[in-house]
């Protein structure tokens, strides 16, 4: 595999909440959900390091174990929990949590694992692009984005409006009928999206945290096609740019309404 990555923090002065990190075989992305300044999380230890921590600790797992992602993503979610259980409240439904993407070449098969809100993109040869995205994040998330959506981006009306939808959403966390992220749980690791391709089906694979991804899903100023297009020609940091070229042009959120101004924003593009 080759691989080129690009990673922005939403503000240069603030941690990056997403991981993404590589060995010659696997590739992992973690998005961590950020808590509002004036919620509680019950975590001393914050997002950043809840995403880098077991992001690692999945990179690890992955060289070291022929078991299946699903079961090395449980692990891993415990071995993290183990490591502030006995000084961080992790009964906290506002515990620190992340979505999770793993994908690894095995021989000739090309496997992933898709939990939460990150996308996938399999550029497969001689077929259309195959996105993977979990949706019951977002799908939860409508019954909630009205007043967020009204106000405009970086106001206090937006503030407190995000605030209150991201205390509404820890309702629905990890529980059957809502939605499913790396936290506390590992049980969480049974509910992600898994697959396997033979390898010599894909020409490239393209890895993005929602920071990223929205450039297409959200913004609609690129098709998948032609961001795997602007990937291969001009690398993720260009695919980034963008992004924050799109987010400036629309500070208060007025053509795309959005909980996040700027995000945290990872890319990462594989030629298989
Ligand atoms: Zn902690």
């Amino acid at each position: 595999m080759r691989l080129t990555l690009a990673t922005e923090p939403a503000y240069p002065d603030r941690p990056n909440e997403d991981f993404i990190g590589a060995t010659p075989d696997a590739v992992v992305l973690l998005d961590g959900a950020g808590t509002p300044a004036d919620l509680e999380s019950g975590c001393s230890h914050g997002v950043a390091w809840y995403s880098h921590t077991l992001g690692s600790t999945l990179l690890a797992g992955m060289t070291q174990s022929p078991d299946s992602l699903t079961t090395i993503l449980a692990s891993g979610i415990k071995a993290t929990a183990s490591m502030h259980d006995f000084c961080c409240d992790l009964s906290h439904p506002g515990s620190p949590s992340a979505t999770v993407i793993m994908l690894r070449r095995s021989a000739d098969t090309l496997g992933w694992l898709v939990l939460a809100d990150s996308v996938l993109v399999l550029d497969l040869l001689a077929a259309d692009p195959m996105v993977i995205c979990d949706e019951r994040e977002a799908l939860t998330g409508n019954r909630y984005r009205g007043p967020m959506n009204a106000a405009a981006g970086g106001s206090p009306e937006h503030l407190q409006a995000l605030s209150r939808y991201m205390e509404a959403m820890r309702a629905h966390r990890n529980i059957d009928g809502g939605f499913w992220v790396a936290s506390v749980d590992p049980l969480a690791a049974e509910q992600a999206l898994t697959g396997a391709v033979p390898a010599e089906r894909v020409r490239a694979t393209a890895i993005l945290s929602d920071g990223a991804s929205r450039l297409v899903d959200r913004f609609g100023l690129a098709t998948w096609r032609q961001a795997l297009d602007l990937l291969d020609d001009s690398g993720p940091e260009e695919l980034i740019r963008r992004v924050r070229e799109a987010e400036h042009s629309d500070p208060n959120g007025s053509r795309w309404p959005r909980g996040k101004t700027f995000d945290d924003a990872t890319a990462a593009y594989c030629r298989i």
